[in-house]
């Protein structure tokens, strides 16, 4: 694979600072019941790099003890991690509303029978990559036969309450294909609404529209093709400058399997740092002694990528 990083730091891009911690992104490890050809984190059903008892303590004692609203589980599967229902049932007594990045076949796994119930029942809210309401372009980029095993999964979402009951929410993501920017999310949820509807008797919240960034597979893939300078080129174009005030690093933080602390996923996967205002990385036993509030964000070029035009967060759009 071919690395774009020396593309994007020192970048340009304005300089921005944290407000407060609203959102725990945490990464439970890579171990994945899918193997995705497009996977940011290339994980699969042999890797074992998993969050070990002492970092998933300290997670929950940092959600225990601040009041952070979101609790964002991300893998691999997270699903698949032995400890994912304790965290979700601590989270809970928290009140803290949990997302679960669902791959949504993971529901149909040896001894996770019930998981589907288990989310409903403690109103976990689910979102889902689907890159597309047909089944040709999904089997295509996540591998033969998930487009079906997601529509079944998505019936059975929706007949335990989930986009019928408004404390359950299930959103989709979508992300497009190749170098271009993805379209309007608002007429693009309309379409998936329509098709998914007509077809499949499947019901959503919303849909997650999502910008590609020049990173890991899809930044080599931009290389290989001759197209890196070119998408650049489209996402610094479109940058639109309200966008930066709604940036997801501005209120979140992403973890990594091994507890080390990141302004976000992108950063995660170029380990790229967050950093203290005296240069040093964090880790989360490390964020029960630091105020986040107002320390720099560690931007690059691939940050074009969250502002360009309707802007791009882990929750689509911004605008
Ligand atoms: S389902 Fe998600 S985590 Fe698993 S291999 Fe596919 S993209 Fe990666
Ligand atoms: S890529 Fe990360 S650091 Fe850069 S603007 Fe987006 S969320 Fe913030």
């Amino acid at each position: 694979m071919r690395e774009t990083k020396h593309l994007l730091f020192p970048g340009d891009f304005p300089a921005l600072r944290r407000n407060r911690l609203t959102t725990l992104q945490v990464n439970l490890g890579y171990k994945c019941n899918q193997s995705c050809t497009h996977c940011h984190v290339n994980a699969g059903p042999n890797r074992s790099e998993m969050m070990d008892d002492a970092t998933l303590d300290l997670i929950i004692k940092y959600i225990s003890e601040h009041n952070v609203s979101l609790l964002d589980v991300t893998g691999g599967a997270p699903e698949l991690h032995p400890r994912f229902r304790e965290l979700v049932a601590e989270a809970g007594k928290a009140n803290i509303t949990v997302r679960d990045r669902c791959n949504l076949t993971v529901l149909f796994e040896p001894q996770q029978e019930d998981l589907a119930q288990f989310l409903a029942d403690n109103h976990v809210e689910i979102v889902a990559s689907l890159p597309c309401y047909t089944e040709e372009n999904v089997n295509k980029q996540r591998g033969k036969g998930v487009f079906f095993l997601s529509i079944q999964a998505l019936q059975q979402l929706n007949a335990l309450g989930y986009a019928q009951d408004s404390a359950l929410n299930l959103h989709l993501v979508f992300n497009p294909s190749g170098p271009v920017l993805p379209p309007s999310q608002v007429e693009l949820e309309k379409q998936y609404k329509k098709h998914l509807a007509q077809d499949f008797n499947i019901q959503f919240n919303e849909l997650f529209v999502i910008t590609n960034m020049p990173i890991q597979r899809f930044g080599s893939s931009l290389l290989s093709s001759g197209h890196f300078e070119s998408y650049m080129t489209t996402l610094r174009d479109s940058h639109q400058p309200n966008n930066l005030a709604t940036v997801m690093c501005k209120d979140t933080v992403s973890i990594d399997w091994q507890g080390n602390v990141y302004d976000c996923d992108f950063n995660q996967m170029l380990e790229e740092p967050l950093h203290t205002k005296d240069k040093h990385s964090l880790h989360i036993s490390d964020l029960f002694s630091t105020k986040l509030s107002d320390l720099p964000i560690k931007t690059g070029n691939h940050c074009y990528g969250c502002t360009a035009g309707q802007g791009s967060s882990c929750s689509g759009a911004l605008n």
